[in-house]
């Protein structure tokens, strides 16, 4: 660890892994509230699309994510995406059985957070801070690494014996500098602490994790203003988002065909930017589809990344490297 690391060796060698699942059809909220959008954001001007990009390449992290890395193809993602510094999403694949557990060993993170969300199969996580858990279908597991954090991520035990269908997706918010030195933290957000949006005219559902949405808050507490939606769309379904230009805003299509706006196509793998212009984002499906829409506010600093360090400028990249080898992270078993 006393060479650095090119930003996409460390990915693949150490960092993170998409943990996604999503699962359609999971009762997931405790309740269905049944908000529409006010009919008065239809004269709001609409947010026009900037680009579609086509799903990349799938690589491996460690030997437990197969994962497509949306942010290594968009060009300056991460200003143009702030806060969100990563998505990596794993679509389904299907894993034997394995009686040793895949995954990511003990690597460490400094200055964001890592969000991991299961839509099917199960991940154990553990932490230098004594957290740990697992994440099960409809789960998110928010974390804060901060100031620094070890983790390890892996199939859960069960799941590695039996095999079966991974679909999950793992993204990495960036913290605002007076917040990247601060203690680390932890959320657990289970499937049910997610309350749901229903669309109107039996259009779909939106799991609201972070933000808000048709007046249903997410669970996250975040730093900045983060939208974290996880949406299903009946064919002919449609979705407004009255996110406006100043957020920045995409939207990963991971299943399904749409329509954005008036006449921009996308379709399953396709990630949907908007530019930084309007007030009203809207989607509509031609299919069935499953859309996870990420949004928020850019936090507007200097993004000095290196493997899985994220600081404003080089030296703190530095210090993060010596704090790391000196043991400043704490213990992790591996
Ligand atoms: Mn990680």
């Amino acid at each position: 660890m006393n060479k650095p690391l090119s930003r996409r060796n460390l990915i693949a060698a150490a960092a993170p892994a998409a943990l996604l699942a999503g699962v359609a059809g999971r009762a997931l909220s405790r309740e269905n509230m049944q908000n529409t959008h006010s009919s008065t954001t239809s004269s709001r001007p609409v947010r026009p699309v900037d680009a579609v990009f086509s799903p990349p390449p799938v690589h491996w992290v460690g030997d437990g994510f197969r994962v497509a890395g949306y942010m290594n193809v968009i060009p300056d993602a991460a200003q143009r995406l702030s806060p969100f510094l990563l998505l990596d999403y794993h679509p389904p694949f299907a894993y034997e059985p394995s009686v040793r557990q895949r995954g990511v060993g003990v690597h460490p993170h400094r200055g964001f957070e890592t969000v991991t969300l299961a839509w099917e199969g199960s991940v154990a996580h553990h932490d230098s801070t004594g957290a740990g858990g697992i994440i099960g279908p409809g789960d998110v597991q928010w974390m804060t690494a901060a100031s620094g954090i070890l983790h390890k991520e892996h199939h859960e035990a069960e799941f590695s014996r039996r095999g079966g269908v991974m679909h999950m997706a793992q993204l990495w918010v960036n913290l605002p500098g007076s917040h990247k030195m601060k203690r680390p933290g932890y959320q657990p957000i289970t499937a049910a602490d997610i309350h749901e949006l229903t669309l109107p005219n039996g259009g779909g559902s939106v799991r609201v994790i972070a933000g808000e949405l048709g007046g249903v808050k997410g669970p996250a507490r975040t730093a900045t203003k983060v939208h974290v939606f996880d949406a299903r769309l009946a064919a002919g379904g449609k979705l407004e988002l009255p996110i406006a230009g100043r957020e920045n805003l995409s939207v990963l299509v991971m299943s399904g065909d749409i329509v954005v706006g008036a006449e921009t196509a996308a379709k399953q793998g396709d990630f949907v930017l908007f530019k930084n212009e309007g007030e009203l984002a809207t989607l509509e499906a031609k299919s069935q589809a499953h859309l996870l829409v990420l949004g928020g506010e850019p936090i507007g600093e200097p993004v000095v990344q290196y493997g899985p360090f994220a600081m404003n400028t080089k030296q703190e990249i530095a210090q993060a490297y010596q704090d790391y080898r000196s043991g400043k992270f704490g213990y992790l078993e591996d």
